[in-house]
C-alpha cells in the first residue's frame, strides 16, 4: 500500500495542483491532501475554505482525501505513513524543494520527497497569479482553477 500527502497553501487550488493531484492518484493507492495552516499570514482563502474547495475539486477522485495540518511538512507525512509529493514548475522552484527534500531526509530518512514535473500548459500558472488576475472582473479565469474555485474568488473579491 503505497500512500504520499501533498503538502501546500492551496490558496486557492489552481489548474496546476489539480494536473499534479490527478497524475500522483494514479501512481500511489492513496493521496492525502495536506493544508498548511498558519504559514502565510494574510492567505486570501480561510483554511476551512481552501479544504472546501479542495474537497469540491477531488470529489471525483477515490483514493484522495483532504487534511489540513500546522508544523512540520515531514511530521505530517509520518503521522499518515506517507511520503511527500510536491510539483515543480520551474528552475525557480527547484532550488528551494532540493533543500527542503533534503533536509526532511535528515529529519526523517524513511520519507522521501517524490516530484511531479508541471504539465506545460500550467507551468506558468500559481495561486498568487491567480489572485492578481481575479481582480479584474473581465478576466476569465476558467482558464486558472474550477468553477467552484472561480465562485468563490468572484465573490470574495467582488468581481
Ligand atoms: P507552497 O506554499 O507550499 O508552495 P502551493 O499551494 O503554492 O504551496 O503549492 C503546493 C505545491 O504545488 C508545490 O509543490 C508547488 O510547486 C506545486 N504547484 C503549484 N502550482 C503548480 C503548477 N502550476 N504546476 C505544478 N506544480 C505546481
Amino acid at each position: 500500500m503505497t500512500r504520499a500527502v501533498y503538502p501546500g497553501s492551496f490558496d486557492p487550488v489552481t489548474l496546476g495542483h489539480m494536473d499534479i493531484i490527478r497524475r500522483a492518484s494514479r501512481v500511489v493507492d492513496e493521496l492525502v491532501i495536506g493544508v498548511l495552516i498558519n504559514r502565510d499570514k494574510n492567505p486570501l482563502f480561510t483554511v476551512e475554505e481552501r479544504v472546501e474547495m479542495l474537497q469540491e475539486s477531488v470529489k471525483e477522485l477515490k483514493n484522495v482525501s483532504v487534511k489540513t495540518f500546522d508544523g512540520r511538512t515531514v511530521d505530517f507525512a509520518r503521522a499518515n505513513q506517507a511520503q511527500i509529493i510536491r510539483g515543480l514548475r520551474a528552475i525557480t522552484d527547484f532550488e528551494y524543494e532540493l533543500q527542503m527534500a533534503q533536509t526532511n531526509r535528515i529529519l526523517d530518512p524513511t520519507i522521501d520527497t517524490m516530484f511531479f514535473t508541471t504539465s506545460l500548459r500550467y507551468a506558468y500558472l500559481s495561486s498568487t497569479i491567480v489572485k492578481e488576475v481575479a481582480h479584474y472582473d473581465n478576466t476569465d479565469i476558467s482558464k486558472f482553477v474550477n468553477p467552484c474555485v472561480a465562485a468563490r474568488l468572484k465573490e470574495k473579491l467582488g468581481s
